[in-house]
């Protein structure tokens, strides 16, 4: 953002879980050149010190706030940190997640609650943790960062389906219930985004195929119409949108950014 761009979120304090890389940092990245206030959770604090000192340089304030999004008594720790730093929150991204897949017969029960945990019952607990601020102030931007699993199946990826469709269920729900305090709840549903996630997954099918790193990474770019993969910008751009004011009249919706693969 240049400086003759309105700072159209000038003032507003933001959380972004999983802030430390990928999509979550463009996001947090967009939220700050947008002129927001950010602070980024993740696991690793190295990585979120560096987030931090980037939102920084772009004049914002930051915090960077380790936490498992599967720990209840982390998560709190994250909120109080956060509200008693900024007295309060406006704009709630739900972005860390894990993927992971295997064929159903035999699967791992691990994989199953491990995903469910992170994608699922995380933003279950993080969303928890940062409303009654939300409900107090009577105004709020909450934005779950789903999938386009969470509205078609997949193969091969039953927990991950799962627990994206789980978080639009709990959007779709929480639109209504937040509705009367001014608060928007809305899922952001992406296809493969070019990320150390998708990374990992290329490495995953060069592993359990003949197909190489460069092949694999055609095959996932041709599940989108568009034959390419989605940057974390674009869907960073989306975030920044339902952030602001002019968009309370959008909740409980699921925008895809998928290059037009699924249309519903
Ligand atoms: P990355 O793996 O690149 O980054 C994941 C982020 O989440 C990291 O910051 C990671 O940091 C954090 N994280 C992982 N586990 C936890 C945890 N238990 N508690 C707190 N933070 C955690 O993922 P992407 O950027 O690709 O994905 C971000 C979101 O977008 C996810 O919800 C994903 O499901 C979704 N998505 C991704 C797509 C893709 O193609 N990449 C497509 C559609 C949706 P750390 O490890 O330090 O905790």
């Amino acid at each position: 953002m240049t400086d003759n761009q309105p700072s159209v979120l000038a003032g507003r304090r933001a959380v972004v879980t999983g802030g430390s890389k990928g999509i979550g940092l463009s996001i947090a990245l967009a939220l700050a050149g947008a002129g927001a206030d950010v602070a980024v959770s993740a696991r690793g604090q190295d990585e979120l010190d560096h987030v931090a000192g980037q939102i920084r340089a772009l004049g914002r304030r930051s915090l960077a706030l380790s936490c498992d999004v599967t720990d209840p008594a982390q998560v709190d720790q994250l909120a109080t940190g956060v509200l008693d730093e900024w007295g309060g929150i406006d704009i709630l991204i739900n972005n860390a997640g894990a993927a992971g897949s295997h064929k159903f017969i035999d699967h791992p029960d691990e994989l199953w609650h491990r995903l469910l945990a992170i994608n699922l019952t995380g933003t279950y607990y993080v969303t928890k943790a940062f409303v009654p601020a939300m409900v107090e102030q009577n105004w709020g931007r909450i934005i779950n960062i789903a999938s386009i699993a969470s509205k078609i199946g997949g193969r091969y990826i039953a927990a991950y389906t799962a627990s994206k469709h789980g978080v639009l269920g709990l959007t779709r729900a929480l639109a209504l219930e937040l509705v009367s305090s001014q608060i928007t709840v809305n899922a952001i549903c992406p296809g493969y985004v070019d990320t150390p996630m998708t990374d990992s997954g290329i490495a995953n099918i060069v592993s359990r195929t003949k197909l190489t790193e460069a092949e694999a990474r055609t095959a996932l770019e041709k599940t989108s119409p568009q034959n390419r993969l989605i940057e974390p910008e674009e869907v960073a751009a989306v975030a920044v949108l339902l952030a602001q004011d002019i968009s309370k009249g959008i909740t409980g919706q699921a925008i895809n950014v998928d290059g037009g693969t699924v249309m519903a």
